[in-house]
């Protein structure tokens, strides 16, 4: 949730106007709570076009002590009602960087944070009187900016579990329970390279048999790494060329008028997943880096292949 810590006081867009109490007025920001003169931190990365005093007439008239950070994507994220600012016009700031304190500095009736998201930063730092176009929703903003910038999401190797067919690559010491395995103690035996199947895992230890469902030697897979798992499901390999894909959290599957609340990852393609599940026609259960345990729309006509 972009706005952690905080209590939304007033939402963006048609409000009812909060001085006469009748009429919608649009509101360009959120506001947002924490406590007077608590630290305000950037909810992204940016670089400081303003920080000071907001004079009439620049676009900033009546937001008192104000911040204003341009962003990678050319928006303006401005903070308004300080108490102080606590960076320099010009400056870089990372995301949770303490930019100034909450504040009822501007035209405020208490001490809030109004945050705002302009469309541009020029001229007069985008303000705009142009309530449907100029302003971008924080909240949604915020949302869909992290995605962004998530690393290239790496697939994450499916957890040993028994009867799997394990692969040993080289010989390896063999002990008789896990937490000599796990000290390197008592070695008993060596396990010579060759395939096997897991008959149990405790504690990041496995237990591997030549003869399924039987007890056999227990090895430590991090030493020397001397072991590979062997993938018996089958894999979704999503096409490289495809960048936009939905992801769902466990819970939500997507069903036709259910296309809310999905993740947006931008970099799934070009990457190839083990399949550990298929709840619906053309859905599957996917172990992502990023999302954990998630369920992903992949028909043929995607172009995603099943393998
Ligand atoms: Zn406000």
């Amino acid at each position: 949730m972009p706005f952690e810590g905080y209590r939304v006081t007033s939402p963006f867009g048609w409000i009812r106007n909060p001085i006469t109490g009748t009429g919608q007025t649009f509101h360009k920001g959120i506001d947002l709570v924490k406590k007077h003169k608590a630290p305000i931190e950037a909810f992204t990365e940016g670089s400081v076009l303003f920080a000071g005093a907001g004079r009439s007439g620049t676009g900033l008239g009546g937001y008192g002590n104000v911040v204003v950070i341009k962003d990678k994507n050319g928006h303006g994220q401005v903070y308004a009602h300080l108490d102080r600012v606590a960076v320099l016009t010009g400056a870089s700031v990372k995301k949770g960087q303490v930019i100034g304190y909450q504040g009822a500095t501007g035209e405020v009736t208490g001490s809030h944070l109004h945050y705002e998201v302009r469309r541009g930063t020029f001229p007069s730092y985008g303000w705009s009187p142009d309530n449907s176009n100029g302003y971008l929703n924080p909240t949604d903003y915020l949302k869909s900016y992290y995605p962004y910038e998530t690393p290239v999401t790496k697939p994450v190797e499916p957890a040993p579990r028994p009867n799997d067919a394990y692969q040993v690559k080289k010989d390896t010491p063999g002990y008789v329970n896990a937490a000599d395995a796990k000290a390197g103690k008592n070695k008993k035996t060596t396990v010579k390279a060759g395939t096997y199947y897991i008959f149990n895992t405790s504690d990041g230890m496995i237990n591997v048999t030549k003869k399924k469902g039987t007890p056999g030697s227990w090895i430590n897979p991090n030493t020397a790494a001397a072991v590979v798992a062997k993938p018996k499901n089958k894999t979704l390999v999503l096409p490289k060329n495809s960048d936009s894909w939905r992801v769902y959290p466990l819970n939500k599957a997507p069903v036709t008028g259910n296309e809310k609340g999905f993740l947006n990852p931008k970099k799934f393609g070009g990457l190839t997943y083990e399949i550990i599940g298929n709840p619906q026609k053309d859905v599957y259960t996917i172990k992502t880096g990023d999302f954990g345990t998630v369920n992903i729309y992949a028909a043929p006509s995607t172009g995603a292949v099943i393998k």
